[in-house]
């Protein structure tokens, strides 16, 4: 392997730090005037936070509250689903997708998905269904849109609920609209590390349903529109105005960083090209009509040669994490829902060959070429033949 300058570059999985301190003056002053205000839980700053997300994305209402799971239940419930009642979720997902669908009592069913873009696939949410299906969750994954047209003629046909998890996908699109859009709801999270990202937990759903909205504002407050009555139990689901003062600054330069995003995906493209390792370091898939805003840049590899290589990039100083290592169906927790290795071949095959490579916005073409220079290290120690296959 060429020795370069790039060679002592430690590259870490995202920045969050560094995106901080970017913008640490206009977070300290939205933070100070929080302060001032001594309104610190929902509030004019969360309404606003709503109001401005709603408009980005192309929706009329949006409810803020605790993190993108809480986005998830506060939906399904509001929606009326509960015990009895089955959700179709895709086996290779974050937990959160699923554990929201236990939360509000009712049982998730999981189906597989598309094994070149990792998407639930609509063909097989049709053999999940019963009479008892009562909604889907689709997973915009790693920030691609899924097939919303398949998903939503499915829905229609099964009368189905549809609450996109877009939690990975803020500020993607599919035929020219934003996810979010796509459904009766879409939970989205601002955890630190996704598209937009809070200094701590933070969620919220899009609906265009003003009913729905009106229950979802009433349920992150214990139930209740009129303060000390409650018409049902609900939760404390609220979000903190320091969080939303945050958002606010950040969400200002989200198509800048989304952008930024795009193009480190297009040039990690190019440098797996120059390397030749494609044929095992598989980039990865964008379907047509998709803006894809690549949250995370997901390649696969053989599994034979996965865990190692992880751990050689490790070794290396170059962040990578694996999104993920088990299939929903094969989780301790879904034992008694009785599912077993082999009902998921695809979702199993995916969580044995995927890697996540460093991704951010602000990732310098010197990173990218160093993670691409450390992986074509490994290939040519212990996979050469895979790689003159290319
Ligand atoms: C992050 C994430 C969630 C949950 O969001 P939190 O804010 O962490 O609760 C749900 N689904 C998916 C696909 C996610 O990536």
């Amino acid at each position: 392997m060429v020795q370069t300058a790039a060679e002592a570059v430690s590259v870490p999985l995202c920045d969050i730090a560094g995106q901080n301190a970017a913008l640490a003056g206009e977070i300290e002053a939205a933070w100070r005037r929080v302060l001032a205000s001594g309104q610190v839980i929902l509030g004019p700053e969360v309404s606003a936070l709503e109001a401005e997300v709603a408009a980005f994305c192309g929706v009329r209402h949006a409810v803020a509250c605790s993190s993108g799971t809480d986005a998830l239940v506060l939906a399904l419930h509001a929606l009326g689903i509960g015990p009895g009642d089955e959700v179709i979720v895709p086996a290779f997902t974050f937990f959160a997708t699923a554990g929201a669908v236990c939360r509000v009592g009712a049982t998730p069913v999981f189906a597989d998905i598309d094994p070149a873009t990792y998407l639930l696939d609509p063909a097989e949410v049709v053999q999940r269904l019963s009479p008892r299906s009562r909604a889907v969750i689709p997973v915009h994954l790693f920030g691609q849109a899924c097939d919303m047209a398949a998903l939503r003629a499915v829905a229609e046909e099964h009368t189905l609920y549809i609450v996109e998890d877009a939690a990975q996908a803020f500020g993607s699109g599919y035929a020219g609209e934003q996810c979010g859009r796509f459904g009766h709801a879409a939970a989205l999270s601002f955890y630190p590390t996704k598209n937009l990202g809070a200094a701590g937990d933070a969620g919220m759903v899009l609906t265009d349903d003003v009913g729905l909205a009106r229950r979802m504002r009433a349920l992150r407050v214990h139930g209740s529109e009129v303060r000390y009555y409650h018409r049902e139990v609900g939760y404390n689901m609220r979000l903190d105005a320091l969080q939303a003062a945050l958002l606010r600054v950040k969400l200002r330069y989200v198509p800048q960083w989304l952008e930024q995003r795009r193009q480190a995906a297009a040039r990690y493209d190019a440098l797996i090209q120059q390397a030749q390792l494609q044929q095992w370091l598989q980039p990865p898939v964008v379907l047509p009509q998709r803006y894809h805003t690549f949250n995370q840049y997901v390649v696969r590899v053989p599994a034979a040669h996965r865990d190692a290589l992880v751990q050689f990039l490790k070794s290396h100083q170059i962040g990578v994490e694996i999104y993920y290592p088990l299939g929903l169906h094969e989780q301790e927790c879904f034992r008694h829902l009785g599912y077993q290795r082999g009902d998921f071949p695809r979702a199993e095959a995916a969580a044995a060959s995927v890697l996540a490579l460093p991704m951010f916005p602000e990732i310098t073409p010197a990173q990218q070429q160093r993670v691409i220079e450390v992986c074509a290290a490994y290939a040519a120690a212990h996979a050469p033949s895979l790689r003159r296959a290319a």
